[in-house]
């Protein structure tokens, strides 16, 4: 029952940078810092700087190379502490940004619905590399009344009108829309001055086309007939299969992306658990499809816990219910629907766990290692499961864990298919192997050694038809992660999938 991802490669410290030779941080980098044997978090995220930037200031590290001890530049020589305000941003700035602990150039960039070259624009001056919590940045240029902003089409007043207009749907963003109708970022927020990308509303009728000249006095939303859709169905047109070793940076460079447009192509990705055989996205356009699930191996929002029992229901699953009632705590649960026991038997129990809130997922039906299944076993492994819940809750998940963390390529494109998010862990109590509480606590408190609630979210693993981690461990671990200062949830909540309607469907 060995897991046999290369988890433990992919937790150890990750940093992109060119590979040339080992060498140390110039004399005059103001500041440095020096690489322990922790996991689960980067040097890029501890210093508050993007990866692109960390590889721009250690242009001469060797990724293969670097070890426990090396130094690497953290800052750029000649910065200082910004001040508080950004003064000099553009005058026209429409919109604020106050800058969160964690945050970096590209997270607010991409939150804000811009790319971070606009980024900069908007702020002249602004280094990227010394951006600290509480500093406001500007996030949108306006030319119009910001009155006019949020509601309806707007119009520039004289040197061009508005001949077409998009009404916003669901899941829409500025991106998806404006290459979806083959424009520019640039003409995009000309064409729409003081539009909040962050803040699109459904229905919202955003310009995306233009002709010179003042706009007509009859110019309305509707008067040019029907709304232009996009040609073809918008997607990703082509895959890459990760290699061994590769990091983000070097898949970019490779598929001549900036680092950023390819992490748009995928969302979710996290470069530090990169795995080799995973597809990843690398061009988009018309006709494309969705890419296939990245696995998620840790929680994206900060200071979240998602504590995950897998293999039950079992005899030991209802007690634990009823502890975990008196914390008032809500966790996940990935089913089986024939291991320790048969689900049939188990009905009432996994009724309650629904019942209570905790968040109900996929493991397959007979605990299978899916990545020796084709397509039609594993169909029929996630369909019996998926029976038995739909008779016993009345739906079925939209999450999913491979058995033993184990998967290939075509059983991501096949769970995609079938509607299914993956997820990992990063935490493994190895409770399945040891059975001995002392051992399970130490491999918890290593996994997430040198990992705080400021830089990293987790999601742990755990068996609950296993006596000891039901009755003893589990009590042990929610004391010691809320202790640290963590937030115990669902593993939707700890992604910022936070409804659980949809962590279902019928
Ligand atoms: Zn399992």
């Amino acid at each position: 029952m060995k897991f046999f991802t290369i988890l433990g490669v992919a937790a150890a410290f990750v940093v992109i940078c060119a590979p040339e030779t080992l060498a140390a941080p110039a004399a005059t980098c103001p500041k440095t810092y020096t690489l322990l044997p922790t996991k689960g978090t980067t040097v890029a995220s501890k210093a508050k700087i993007t990866e692109k930037v960390l590889a721009q200031l250690n242009p001469k590290y060797d990724c293969k190379k670097i070890k426990v001890g090396d130094k690497l530049c953290v800052q750029a020589v000649g910065s200082k502490a910004p001040s508080s305000v950004q003064s000099s941003a553009a005058p026209k700035c429409f919109s604020w940004h106050t800058i969160s602990s964690g945050e970096s150039c590209w997270s607010i960039s991409k939150d804000a619905g811009i790319t971070q070259d606009n980024l900069v624009k908007y702020n002249p001056g602004l280094n990227c590399s010394t951006i600290q919590p509480g500093q406001k940045i500007c996030t949108a240029i306006s030319s119009a009344a910001p009155s006019k902003a949020s509601t309806g089409p707007t119009t520039t007043p004289t040197a061009f009108h508005c001949t077409s207009y998009y009404s916003v749907k669901k899941n829409d963003t500025c991106w998806s829309i404006w290459t979806a109708f083959g424009q520019t970022e640039d003409k995009f927020m000309a064409n729409n001055p003081g539009i909040q990308c962050k803040g699109l509303q459904l229905g919202q009728q955003v310009c995306v086309a233009t002709a010179a000249g003042p706009a007509p006095s009859s110019a309305s939303k509707s008067s040019s007939g029907a709304t232009p859709t996009p040609t073809g169905k918008w997607g990703c047109t082509k895959l890459h299969a990760i290699g061994k070793d590769e990091t983000c940076w070097a898949i970019s460079q490779a598929a001549k992306l900036t680092l950023d447009t390819f992490l748009s192509y995928n969302p979710g990705l996290d470069c530090r658990f990169l795995n080799a055989g995973v597809n990843v996205c690398i061009a988009q356009g018309a006709g494309g499809s969705p890419p296939p699930p990245i696995p998620i191996y840790t929680c994206t929002k900060k200071g979240t816990f998602a504590i995950t029992f897998d293999d039950g229901p079992y005899n030991f699953t209802d007690a634990l219910l009823d502890y975990l009632d008196t914390q008032s705590l809500k966790v996940t649960f990935f089913i089986n629907g024939k291991n320790f026991g048969n689900i049939y038997d188990y009905a009432k129990t996994l009724k309650k766990a629904f019942d209570r809130g905790h968040q109900i997922a996929h493991h397959t039906w007979s605990h299978a290692n899916i990545s020796t299944l084709n397509e039609a076993a594993l169909r029929s492994e996630i369909t019996q499961l998926e029976v038995a819940l739909r008779k016993i809750i009345g739906c079925i998940p939209t999450y999913f864990r491979p058995p033993f963390g184990a998967y290939n390529a075509d059983n991501l494109r096949v769970l995609g298919a079938m509607g299914y998010k993956v997820v990992v862990w990063d935490v493994d109590s190895e409770d399945w192997l040891v059975e001995n509480l002392k051992k399970e606590q130490t491999n918890y408190q290593n996994a997430i050694k040198g990992t705080t609630p400021a830089d990293s979210g987790h999601i742990s693993l755990q068996h609950d038809p296993h006596k000891i981690t039901s009755q003893q461990l589990a009590p042990w671990a929610v004391d010691y992660v809320k202790k640290l200062g963590y937030k115990v949830t669902t593993v939707g909540d700890c992604l910022g999938d936070s409804d659980p309607k949809n962590w279902y469907r019928p």
